[in-house]
């Protein structure tokens, strides 16, 4: 897998959160700068039509001359007028001599920028038409630094903004990502505390705001309750194990030392021998059982699959069982066609474990019913036998490994043929169902998919 570097989340947000704001000052500052023409401009127009106003209020139209008293006109404000009679200048008293460019500029209603001696001015003209016998315009002349515009307010505004918003957002990205930072290292801390502990029952608690942060103590606590079941299974699996071995091996060791004893009689000798081997065997047949089932545990372990006629197979492994068991066994065939793939041996070695159960479970003279059958997905084999049943409450743990219901406690067998059976089928992406009434009978079917 490859490694990446890793980054505290904590400054990431706040790395985030910065990159963004100053991201977006850029954008804003890009704006202004762009458009600052644009309401600067607007801002102009808006003046100029007061401005327009107040002007043609001190003009007189009346008469075939105009009049006007350019005092008035320039009293208020430091917009210049210049007023034009068919594109004639008129008059124009205390004009700045600079202003000859403009005045030479033809007519335009349209707001126009110039640049005089590094400063910039802007005109545009108003037609009026209260002189019937003259073409009438006024042209108004406007320094930018003189003119006292909303748009230099605007703008500062803006600017005074952007930085309030990147000094705010900053702040609380730092404050956020501080915020952050505890948090993860309270939880870090807890994290570390139960790691430390040789207490598996121990928990993370977490008492934050972020729900997040309470999903993942929750997954790492549901973690640490699978640690603890399965560290709990394998120490009873090892107590089971040791236990069923204890039996055994002290029989073994005793009759070993009353064995070579030289004052025995050969009989007692002979005797002895043959515990040894029958416990031997027993030995034998728990070692082979485990080791079979910790091989089938194995996350890839692969079953050699073959075409079955499950009806043939089951015959077979029920006529060796009665073949063997030695005791009066009534065993029903109701086998319907079926065929399938799977593993010949580990599946016989399945139904051989319901059989033999059915028939250890069962009274002497019990019948077993024995059927096969298939669905269009499904094969199934099923045992099911009218002895002693199993408790409700029992039903749940009888595929625990090394279970053993009360009542079947001193019968033969580990409590792990159950278990292997239902390995086995899950092998077979399939699974055992059990049916049972206590008194009346089991009914165990494995279902096998196709
Ligand atoms: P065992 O070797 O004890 O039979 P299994 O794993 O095969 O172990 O079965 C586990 C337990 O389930 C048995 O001890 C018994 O209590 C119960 N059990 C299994 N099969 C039957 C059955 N056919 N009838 C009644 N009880 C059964």
């Amino acid at each position: 897998m490859r490694r990446v570097k890793k980054l505290s989340i904590a400054n990431y947000i706040v790395m985030i959160l910065v990159a963004s704001e100053l991201l977006m000052a850029l954008f804003m500052l890009f704006f202004f700068y762009y458009y600052s023409d644009v309401i600067r401009e607007s801002e102009i127009r808006k003046e100029l039509i007061p401005r327009n106003k107040q002007v043609m209020s001190e003009i007189d139209f009346s008469g075939n001359e105009i009049s006007y008293d350019w005092k008035e006109i320039y009293e208020e404000t430091e917009i210049y007028v210049m007023i034009y009679c068919d594109d004639n200048m008129i008059e124009m008293p205390d004009m700045p001599e600079f202003l000859n460019i403009i005045q030479d500029k033809g007519y335009s209603n349209i707001l126009q920028k110039i640049k005089i001696n590094d400063e910039i001015y802007y005109f545009k003209d108003f037609k009026t038409h209260k002189n019937k016998k003259y073409d009438i315009y006024l042209r108004y002349v406007v320094n930018l630094n003189s003119i006292s515009s909303h748009y230099i307010s605007t703008i500062r505004i803006g600017y005074v903004a952007i930085i309030m918003i990147v000094i705010l957002i900053s702040t609380v990205a730092i404050i956020t990502g501080k915020y952050l930072k505890n948090a993860f290292k309270k939880m870090k801390k807890e994290v570390e505390s139960v790691g430390q502990m040789n207490d598996i029952s121990k928990r993370i608690a977490y008492d934050g705001i972020f729900a997040e942060m309470q999903i993942l103590c929750d997954a790492e606590n549901r973690m640490l309750d699978r640690m603890e079941n399965n560290l709990n299974k394998q120490k009873q699996y090892i107590s089971d194990v040791s236990h069923e071995l204890r039996t055994p091996i002290s029989v073994i060791m005793a009759q070993a030392e009353y064995g070579e004893k030289q004052d025995i009689p050969s009989e007692d000798r002979i005797d002895a021998f043959s515990v040894i081997k029958k416990q031997s065997y027993k030995m034998n047949e728990l070692v082979m059982t485990l080791l079979e089932l910790s091989r089938l545990d194995q996350e890839n372990y692969k079953i050699m699959k073959e075409d079955i006629n499950f009806a043939e197979l089951a015959s077979f492994v029920c006529e060796g069982i009665v073949e063997n068991t030695g005791q009066e066994v009534h065993i029903k065939y109701e086998c319907q066609p079926a065929y399938g793939k799977g593993d010949i041996h580990l599946l016989s070695i399945a139904i051989s474990n319901l059989v033999t159960n059915a028939i250890k479970y069962s009274e002497p003279a019990g019948t077993i019913t024995v059927s096969t059958g298939e669905t269009d997905t499904e094969v199934y084999i099923r045992v099911k036998d009218e002895g002693i049943g199993i408790r409700k409450e029992n039903l749940k743990m009888i595929f625990e490994r090394f279970y053993k219901a009360e009542k079947s406690r001193h019968t033969k067998g580990y409590g792990l043929g159950l278990p292997l059976s239902q390995r086995i089928a899950q092998l077979h992406d399939g699974y055992i169902a059990v049916e049972s009434e206590e008194g009346k009978g089991s009914t165990f079917t494995i279902f096998i998919k196709k």
